[in-house]
C-alpha cells in the first residue's frame, strides 16, 4: 500500500468487524475467523490495520509520541489486557489523534506528563468531582459536554456530579466585583 497517499484520517477506527469465513463443503468445511476495521478507506484486516498505523506514524517521526501513549496505557490498563491489545490501543489513540482533542478524558493528565506545552492553548477549569472530592482539572469542552451534570472525574475517572474549585470561584467573584 502507498503510504504517502495515506494520512490518518483515512484509516481513522470506525469501528471493529468480525466475520466467521466458510471455506470447504461438506467434511472439509472450516469456519475461519477473520478480524477487520472499519475505516474510510473500507475494512482492513486488523493486523494490517495495525501494521498501517504503525508505518505512517514512524513516517511522520511521531514514534516517540506512541511510545508515550504505550507507556500511558501500560499504567492504567485497570482491564488488564494484553501487550498486544494495549499497543491496538494506543495505535487506535494515536490515529484519532486523541492527544489533541480535549474532549478526550485523559487529555490533561497525558498532555500534563508528555505534552505540556499541548497544555498552553487549553481551557483548564479546576473541578472537584463529587466521588473523590479533590481538585482536578479538567478541559471547559469537557463541562461543556456535562452528561446530566457529571464529567469524567480527573481523579479517577469515573463519572459523577461536579461542582467548581471554591478558590477559583472566589477568584471569580472577586474579578467580577472589582470596581472598573
Ligand atoms: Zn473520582
Amino acid at each position: 500500500m502507498d503510504l504517502t497517499a495515506i494520512d490518518f484520517p483515512d484509516i481513522c477506527w470506525r469501528y471493529g468487524v468480525f466475520y466467521c469465513i466458510r471455506t470447504g463443503t461438506g467434511r472439509d468445511k472450516k469456519y475461519c475467523p477473520w478480524s477487520g476495521v472499519k475505516t474510510a478507506l473500507g475494512e482492513i484486516e486488523q493486523k494490517i490495520w495495525c501494521q498501517i498505523a504503525e508505518a505512517l506514524i514512524e513516517r511522520r517521526g511521531e514514534s516517540p509520541l506512541l511510545k508515550c501513549l504505550v507507556e500511558w496505557k501500560t499504567a492504567h490498563n485497570y482491564a488488564h489486557i494484553s501487550k498486544e491489545e494495549i499497543r491496538k490501543e494506543a495505535l487506535q489513540l494515536h490515529v484519532a489523534r486523541l492527544f489533541d482533542n480535549p474532549l478526550w478524558a485523559d487529555f490533561v493528565p497525558f498532555n500534563r506528563k508528555y505534552r505540556p506545552d499541548a497544555l498552553k492553548s487549553a481551557h483548564l477549569v479546576t473541578v472537584i468531582n463529587e466521588c473523590c472530592k479533590m481538585p482536578g482539572e479538567v478541559t471547559q469542552e469537557q463541562i461543556d459536554h456535562a452528561l446530566n451534570g457529571t464529567i469524567a472525574c480527573p481523579c479517577c475517572g469515573r463519572w459523577s456530579l461536579f461542582h467548581f474549585c471554591e478558590e477559583q470561584m472566589e477568584n471569580e467573584i472577586g474579578m467580577e466585583m472589582t470596581p472598573q
